[in-house]
Order: C-alpha cells, then structure tokens, then sequence
C-alpha cells in the first residue's frame, strides 16, 4: 500500500524500468522529483535514461544475472519500449511487482494477438489478415488490396512496413521480409489520427489525457496538437471510450497509449497500442497539471491517480536528426526566442536521419497564439 511505500521517510525507494532510451529517461526525471531513486537496465553505456540514474545495469534485457540485480534493487519495475523480452519481464514478476504485466506487453509486442484484443473489446480494426504461412499468402481476400504487409514483430516509426497494390506485390514483398509472420492490413482513407493515453491502477482506476491530434511524416511522428476544437467532442468521447475498454480488457496496469485512425466517413478504427508512454503524450509535461511520467510514476508505485487537466492550448514538434546541421546544432536561441517554448532534448551524442533527439512543446494563453508560434519555430527549424 501507500504508507508502505514510506515516501520521504529517510528510506531509499528504487523504481527500476526496462530500457534506457528517452522515454526511459523522463520516467527517471518525473520519479526523482517525487523523490524516488531509479534503476534502468540498458546495454547501452551512454543510454539516455542510463546517463541520469542512480543506478544503471548494463547487461542484455535477457541476461539472468543483469535482471536479478534489478530486481533486488527495485520496489518495483517497468517498461519503456514493448520489445522487452516476454521471459525478462516473467524473471522479474517472480520476485518484484512488474507494470504493466508481461502478458499486456506481449500483446503489443504482436500485431496479430493486438488486432484479436481490439475485436475482443469491441473496437473496430482495419481488415486485415494473418500471413504467416504461404497458403495464408495464396487465400488472401482481394478487398484487402491496396494494403500495408506489416510485420506482426519489431515493427517501430514506419519501420518493417510495405504499401502493396497486388497480390504479385504482396507475394514479392513478404518474400522481401523473410516471410516473417506479418498482418496485411486494408490501406484505409484517412481523415486524420489521433492517439489516447490512459493510465490505469491495479484498482481499476482509470484516467486519461486529453486526446491527440497527430501528424506523420515518413511514418513517424511529427507534430502533436492538443487544444480546444482540434477534434470533433462525440469523436474524443469515443475515443476515450474505446482507449479504456482495451486497457480494462487485459486489466491494465500502467501507462497505455492508443493510437486511432479517424476515416474520411468520420468513422474510429484502432491503429496499435503502446504498453508505455508515448512520443504523442510529450505535449503533457508542459500543458497538463500531471505528465503521462507522472502517471507512470503514480501507477508503477501504487499511488492515487487523479484525472489530468490541461491548463494550456499545446502544440509537439518532434526533434529528429535532420535538422542538426552538419557538424553544429539548430538554432536553439532563436527559437527559445519565442513565447512558450520548452525544448527537451534527450542527451544523445549523435543527431542522424530519423533518430528521435528530442522535442519542443509550445504553450500559450490561445490556440491562436500557440499555432503561430508553432509555425515560427517549424520555419527556423526548417
Ligand atoms: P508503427 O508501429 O511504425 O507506428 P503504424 O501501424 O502505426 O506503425 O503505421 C505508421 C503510420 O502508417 C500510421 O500512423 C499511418 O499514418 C500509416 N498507416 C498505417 N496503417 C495504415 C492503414 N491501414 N491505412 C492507412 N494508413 C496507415
Ligand atoms: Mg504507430
């Protein structure tokens, strides 16, 4: 319980998390502020989250000896990317309280097993099919066509994804990822996406942030806008609805993000869902009176979660290696230059192509106000 936890009690309470990358380090950020001590386990020696924690095991995600020092040291312990090997999180829920569980990563970890939970909880998918055999290649519906041959493993930012318009494409590319166990997915006509973020308590407690509006590019992310009127209320209420019933589904612990896809028919499809914080979820450290690390924070230590107000109109830009010129940085002291800006970065020592550096959240007293500047800042960052 809560007074077990004996916070601030002169005693050193360690919240251990799976991964080192920057969602890993601003869950040690948002723990240390309430006090806690953190453990990452990461290979990486210059790991974000590594870099900034009081304790930092680096050994593989599956080395016994990496994970049994973990777990002696956490109070309990979560994860920062799906990927965590299922039998790594099974090792440390013998011994420590581990959220979200092992069987709720697993299902994010798989496509197929996450398209079965939405149609369990009643939540529209994309058609799609299962291709893990030749003969489930060969008995594909044509309706499915144009589609998407996603891996049903791995798959991150776009990555391990193929558009096809025939069956002779769909053939070559499977044929191109290895005949790997993929999904091939109906190609939708989207209107817009937008993705929840929830966090739910072992009590059942379940809040959410407000929802985001988000753009791609290159299939990942790039901008999030969350502020009054950017989405229709019925469709966030729905939204919102759907994200709860998935998390209530597995009887979530933890911190769960929810990605949708809103048709041209104004219809809600589920996309994926990520057993963490999320890139989408970043605007909350600025425009919300509780993070989404927070809530990782709150959930992993069993401590009361109360509904997240935003107290101002927010707009994400993602800080990707391409804007770092060759040999310098962006020009950070002409955008910092502009009202309501805060920058983050993640404290990795080398910008490339696609590589998540960091973001910059922009607030105002308007949505006005907040898109112009939001506008300015793109301009300088080019
Ligand atoms: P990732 O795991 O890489 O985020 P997603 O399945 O979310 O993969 O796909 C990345 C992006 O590709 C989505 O955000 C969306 O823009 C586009 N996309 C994915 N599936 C579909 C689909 N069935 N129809 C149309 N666009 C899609
Ligand atoms: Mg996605």
């Amino acid at each position: 319980g809560h007074d077990a936890l004996g916070l601030g009690g002169g005693k050193e309470i360690t919240l251990g998390v799976m991964g080192g990358g920057q969602l890993g380090r601003m869950f040690v950020h948002a723990a240390q502020r309430m006090g806690f001590f953190t453990a990452v386990l990461d290979p990486d020696p210059v790991s974000p989250a590594g870099r900034v924690s009081h304790h930092h095991i680096q050994t593989a995600y599956t080395d016994p000896e990496g994970l049994a020092r973990l777990a002696a040291v956490s109070f309990a312990i979560t994860t920062e990317f799906e990927n965590v090997p299922a039998q790594a999180l099974n090792q440390l829920a013998a011994s420590r309280p581990v959220a979200p569980a092992g069987s709720a990563v697993a299902i994010a970890q798989d496509r197929a097993a996450e398209k079965a939970h939405f149609v369990t909880c009643g939540v529209p998918c994309a058609p799609y099919a299962v291709i893990e055999t030749p003969e489930q290649l060969k008995a594909v519906d044509a309706s499915l066509l144009p589609g998407i041959l996603k891996t049903a493993r791995m798959g991150y930012d776009g990555k391990g994804q193929v558009r096809v318009k025939t069956s002779a494409e769909l053939a070559a590319a499977w044929a191109d990822l290895k005949q790997v166990p993929c999904v091939l997915e109906k190609m939708l006509p989207l209107a817009l996406e937008c993705s929840v973020i929830v966090a739910r308590g072992a009590d059942g407690t379940c809040v959410n942030l407000p929802v985001q509006r988000n753009l791609h590019r290159d299939g990942i992310l790039a901008v999030t806008e969350v502020y009054e009127g950017n989405l229709p209320p019925a469709l966030v209420e729905r939204a919102v609805a759907a994200a709860k019933s998935i998390a209530d589904g597995v009887q979530y612990v933890g911190v769960l993000c929810v990605e949708f896809f809103v048709l041209e028919d104004g219809s809600l499809v589920v996309n994926e869902m990520a057993p963490r914080p999320h890139n989408s979820g970043h605007y909350s450290m600025d425009a919300c009176d509780v993070s989404q690390f927070d809530l990782q924070v709150r959930t992993l230590a069993g401590l009361p979660l109360t509904q997240p107000r935003q107290h101002s109109p927010s707009i994400m830009l993602n800080l990707l290696g391409d804007i770092w010129p060759e040999g310098g940085v962006p020009p950070w002291e002409k955008v910092l230059a502009l009202p309501g800006t805060h920058l983050h970065l993640y404290g990795k020592l080398k910008a490339s192509k696609g590589r998540k550096m960091g973001h910059l959240n922009i607030t105002g007293a308007s949505t006005h106000r907040v898109r112009t500047t939001a506008l300015e800042a793109a301009r300088l960052l080019g």
